[in-house]
């Protein structure tokens, strides 16, 4: 489907109509090569010792990504993007380098968060050679802070050497892309003063495909209790956009539900389109459009509906971000 009517479409139906039942598949896809990490972050549900007990461990085989590939080309041939993003770290799946190149071959372009810690130069060379992707790493220019709120001992001149090496790939090959993210601001620090002392740790000169941003944080469907919660509902866009799968294939609503708290089918299992338009998924969207979040187990606690009228409620940006996936 054209990018433009799939907005069309999209908007109409979660803006105009509050559709249940979709007449288009999503438009973006996530799934998690692996629920394991090797950091346990203070603003990460993995930092939680209850965490890994909500459901097994485990990686996301090549043969299941394979058959998530061939079900989202028969829905979505025309879509070209693809996450690698829910919960844990990508890297620590041996074969995440093979989901780049075989997500590439379909023609997709690959988006991952990473804490980077797994990608060493090596590593960087055979992703550079395995297709185009954007990898968006957290970072600090405090090392106290970072080796604290990220339980991690001599980690971070390591990270800042790949992320060094991974700087200078993308000056050589427009397939890597990268977003490195302040999360110093999680300390309450101001954050552009910050950011100027992260971006000074790296050569002046950085390539266009480099970008430097100040991690923006959400509480991860309650794991956090920021504070800036507003009492205006807004009805969250997530169910009508994307859909994410655990490396098991259950779907969950967006990727902040890491803990898989509502599973709305299993697309291993399933056509991807019968678990878009099924039973659960569309009550998923009425308990939402009914502003009753609480009756969904993932947005029980989760901030998005009252985060405020910030600019990524407004709807340039949202079409902006759309157009860009
Ligand atoms: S309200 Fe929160 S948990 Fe629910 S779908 Fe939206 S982002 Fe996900």
């Amino acid at each position: 489907m054209n990018k433009l009517i799939h907005i069309f479409k999209l908007a109409w139906a979660y803006k105009i109509r509050k559709a249940t039942k979709l007449p288009y598949p999503p438009y973006q896809y996530t799934i998690e090569p692996t629920n394991v990490c090797n950091f346990k972050c203070d603003f990460c549900p993995q930092s939680d010792p209850e965490h890994q007990k909500h459901r097994p461990t485990g990686q996301l085989t090549v043969e299941n990504f394979g058959l998530f590939l061939k079900k989202r080309r028969e829905v979505n041939p025309g879509n070209k993007n693809i996450n690698f993003t829910l919960d844990g770290e990508p890297f620590i799946n041996k074969n995440m380098i093979k989901f780049v190149e075989l997500a590439a071959k379909e023609g997709l372009f690959s988006r991952f968060a990473s804490n980077g810690s797994l990608i060493s130069p090596e590593k960087a060379d055979l992703l550079a050679k395995a297709g185009p992707f954007v990898a968006s790493i957290d970072f600090t220019s405090e090392k106290n802070f970072f080796e604290t709120i990220r339980s991690k001992k001599d980690n971070y001149e390591k990270l800042l050497e790949n992320l060094r090496y991974l700087i200078k790939k993308a000056g050589e090959n427009k397939n890597v892309n990268l977003e490195i993210n302040d999360i110093t601001s999680f300390a309450g620090v101001d954050p552009e003063e910050s950011l100027k002392k992260l971006k000074s740790l790296f050569d002046k000169n950085l390539p266009p495909n480099v970008r430097f941003t100040t991690r923006q944080f959400h509480n991860f469907c309650g794991h956090l209790d920021l504070k800036e919660k507003e009492k205006r509902y807004r009805l969250c866009p997530y169910p009508w956009t994307q859909m994410a799968v655990t490396h098991t294939g259950d779907c969950v609503p967006c990727c902040r539900d890491t803990s898989a708290r509502s599973i709305l089918g299993n697309v291993f299992e399933d056509d991807i389109k019968t678990v878009w338009n099924g039973p659960k998924y569309r009550q998923f969207r009425q308990n939402l459009i009914d502003k009753k979040p609480e009756l969904n187990s993932a947005c029980k606690d989760c901030d998005l509906p009252y985060s405020g009228g910030g600019s990524k409620w407004k709807p340039g940006y949202i079409y902006r971000s759309l157009l860009r996936r």
